[in-house]
């Protein structure tokens, strides 16, 4: 490093990089993490090399030391270049992304050991009500006081309370302590001849160690998880870490039993129910190349992984791959990215692909690998369209005849059921029968939630929750409340009321909020303990249940209102995947969906099974309309506390819009979500040709313009929200 200097990217939100001296001593490189002062405090930061990050030069006498180096592997050159993408794609910060790569404090905190604390089984002489809740709580589990007190719901003076009297004990973590390797021979499936070409293709761009994104395609069920553990294996014996991203944290305890089973051992897993020790026993393995299989949700792709040989995208198509908090960004696009910056195949597997990922693959640049049907005997499901006016369920019910007599026959021979409703909750809104007062969220532009389970009514945007009232405050009326439309606990009660000798589960986010859960979730599934399930999209994915062979759609017109760019796409791909849970085994599956338009192309192309002239039809109307991926977006998203204020300043935004042929600014309006957490929202739309760099004119265009703290801007590159 010239003159014993170093530019570093530090972790402040409202800092680019800065230059730092390095004392004597001290070794540093790109990529290095390191400790540098701003003030009087000490940030984390990573030393990048000058040239690609131009800042004022200071003059020597006025540098700051360094104050250390990391206990850590440098990032690599990938990972760096992967940051500076991401940053300049999606228009955010550099620290804002560097910060995703670091994982809050695992990267700096120099010492490989962590003191968690656990309770000893000892019971304190003296006992009060919140140690005694603290002891019930903690149970058999390790963590810092922090993570303790949460658990048990109590002070951390409670914690440390305990400790000294004997109840809780110190335990030393090693967070160095090495993973279990994967062990590529341990369990391989005999492949059939379709699956063998496929895998042979995919292990070979493995062992080629160049950039090749791949379209694994094929229906449910059709093997797509056994073919790409084949790469997974290639990768293993080439001694190359793989990253296996999921949609959902959900599905990540199914994914680890099943990786298990194939490799003798389970992966790395990564999410936002790590414990702080486990994280950075996690980080720091992947960080030295030492965690060989890592599989998460979103975050998990900007984790430093030393040499990455594989990445794969599972449920590819899924819309949660798209982060819309923070960092705007598509976990799928930036995959392809990073496989592209680590020279290694990615495989986007899916059984209904976007529209996107299908368009790369004709335009050449993603090699489509294809397989033809469901392994084995099993059966593709099929699929009926119930039109809910002529054949309406009995009033105050949300079945149809047709349905129930499928479950009542579906139970009749021992087989089990799923309904499937996304909306969690009882019912999506509850009104006031008498004066008309509608609940709606203080915060937000929406409706209040009832949960019926926890009897409360809750705003699904911000959170925002309070106890389900008796009567209507407004007119204070008794038993004038009543609740509008389903939700899947009032679908529940209608399966209570139907079957009661049947049993039921309800499967949402409320009930499935965590691995473990979910594991006994699939467990009393496969021991034939659940008949019926009602669930939101969190069971449409993933799960292989051979006994399940009746599934209904209650509401398949929900996601078409709202004139959603996607939302033909969506529910296609949505109701797909819900149709795949069904005949998974040797039974047959058969599918009923309720909908108000049965002669919409999407409900026809699902009865008829014709996704290529669905796609087809999607594709034609993208391409009229300029829409991605034949034309791109962006939103900018101007919000503050202050009504007025957002909106001035999201209209001194639309005066000073470039406009051109090549694109186009609209607004600003209200927002989709006119309020959201207390912001007002305005949002501008711009509409660009293709080949168009928005970027760049976004840049210019904000990077001239100011305004008041109070006021947020936000730029969304490809939305997903209309
Ligand atoms: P997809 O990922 O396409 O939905 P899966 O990989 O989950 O499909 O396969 C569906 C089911 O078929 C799973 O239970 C899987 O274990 C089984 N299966 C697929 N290929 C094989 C094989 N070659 N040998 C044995 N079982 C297989
Ligand atoms: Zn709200």
């Amino acid at each position: 490093m010239p003159g014993n200097r170093a530019r570093v990217l530090v972790l402040h939100p409202a800092l680019g990089p800065l230059d730092y001296r390095v004392p004597h001593g001290m070794r540093v490189e790109p990529g290095s993490i390191v400790s540098a002062p701003i003030g009087p405090r000490p940030y984390a930061g990573v030393v990048w090399e000058a040239e690609r990050l131009p800042t004022e030069e200071v003059g020597d006498n006025r540098l700051r030391n360094l104050l250390s180096v990391a206990d850590a592997p440098p990032l690599t050159a990938a990972v760096r270049r992967l940051v500076e993408w991401t940053a300049n794609y999606y228009l955010a910060p550099l620290s804002s992304v560097l910060r995703m790569a670091l994982s809050s404090t695992a990267a700096f905190e120099n010492a490989p050991t962590i003191i968690e604390y656990r309770a000893t089984g000892l019971v304190p002489d003296r006992m009060t009500p919140q140690r005694e809740q603290a002891l019930e709580r903690i149970g058999d589990r390790q963590g810092l006081v922090r993570e303790l007190a949460t658990i048990a719901d109590v002070s951390e003076a409670v914690i440390r309370g305990l400790c000294k009297l004997g109840a809780i004990e110190a335990v030393t973590v090693d967070t160095d302590s090495p993973y279990p390797l994967p062990d590529p021979n341990f369990a391989p499936p005999e492949l059939s001849k379709e699956q063998i070409d496929v895998a042979s293709i995919l292990r070979q761009a493995v062992g080629a160690a160049a950039f090749q994104p791949f379209l694994l395609d094929g229906v449910t069920g059709s093997g797509k998880t056994e073919v790409y553990f084949e790469a997974v294996a290639a990768a293993l014996a080439a001694g190359k870490q793989t990253l296996v991203l999921l949609p959902e944290i959900a599905l990540t305890e199914p994914f680890l039993t099943r990786f298990a089973k194939r490799f003798g051992c389970e992966p790395i897993a990564w999410h936002s129910g790590l414990r702080t020790s486990q994280r950075r026993r996690a980080w720091r393995a992947i960080a030295r190349g030492q965690a060989m299989v890592t599989v998460g949700a979103r975050s998990a792709l900007f984790l430093p992984y030393r040499n990455l040989g594989l990445i794969v995208v599972d449920e590819a198509h899924e819309t949660s791959f798209k982060q819309e908090d923070g960092v705007h960004y598509h976990a799928r696009d930036v995959a392809v990215m990073r496989g592209k910056f680590e020279s290694c195949p990615v495989i986007l597997a899916s059984a209904t692909p976007a529209i996107e990922t299908r368009h790369q693959v004709e335009l050449g640049r993603y090699e489509e690998l294809k397989l033809p049907g469901r392994y084995g005997v099993a059966e593709l499901p099929e699929i009926e369209a119930i039109d809910l006016i002529k054949e309406p369920p009995e009033r105050g019910r949300w079945l149809a005849p047709k349905l129930v007599l499928a479950i009542d026959a579906a139970l009749e021979r021992g087989e089990q059921s799923l309904l499937f409703l996304n909306r969690r909750g009882y019912a999506p809104l509850t009104l006031c029968r008498h004066c008309g007062h509608r609940f709606q969220c203080p915060n937000c532009t929406a409706w209040m939630v009832e949960h019926r389970l926890i009897r409360r009514l809750s705003c699904h945007h911000c959170g925002h929750s309070v106890p389900t009232p008796e009567i209507c405050p407004e007119c204070e009326e008794p038993d004038s409340l009543v609740a509008c439309g389903p939700g899947v606990e009032r679908i529940a009660d209608e399966v209570a009321a139907l079957w009661p000798q049947a049993k039921t589960a309800i499967v949402t986010s409320d009930t499935l909020w965590s691995p473990a859960k979910a594991a006994e979730f699939v467990q009393r599934m496969e021991h034939g303990d659940i008949d019926i399930v009602v669930g939101t999209q969190l069971v449409t994915k993933g799960y292989h249940f051979p006994n399940l062979t009746v599934v209904g759609v209650v509401d398949a017109d929900l996601g078409l209102d709202g004139g959603d760019l996607r939302a033909a796409e969506r529910t296609f791909q949505q109701i797909m995947q819900v149709s795949g849970r069904a005949g998974r085994g040797e039974k047959p599956g058969t599918v009923f969906i309720q909908t108000h338009a049965p002669d919409a192309g999407v409900m026809q192309a699902l009865v008829s099974g014709d996704s290529a002239a669905f796609y087809e039809a999607e594709t034609e109307a993208r391409r009229e309309a300029e829409a991605p991926p034949f034309g791109r977006y962006a939103a900018i998203i101007v919000s503050s506390e202050d009504k007025g204020a957002a909106h001035d300043v999201a209209r001194m935004i639309g005066r000073t819009a470039p406009q051109s042929e090549e694109m186009h600014v609209y607004g600003p309006a209200p927002a989709p979500l006119a309020m959201l957490r207390g912001r007002h929202r305005f949002r501008l739309l711009v509409h660009a040709r293709r080949a168009f760099d928005v970027q760049d004119v976004i840049r210019e265009w904000l990077g001239g313009l100011e305004w008041g703290a109070k006021v947020r801007v936000a730029v969304d590159v490809d939305p997903y929200n209309f």
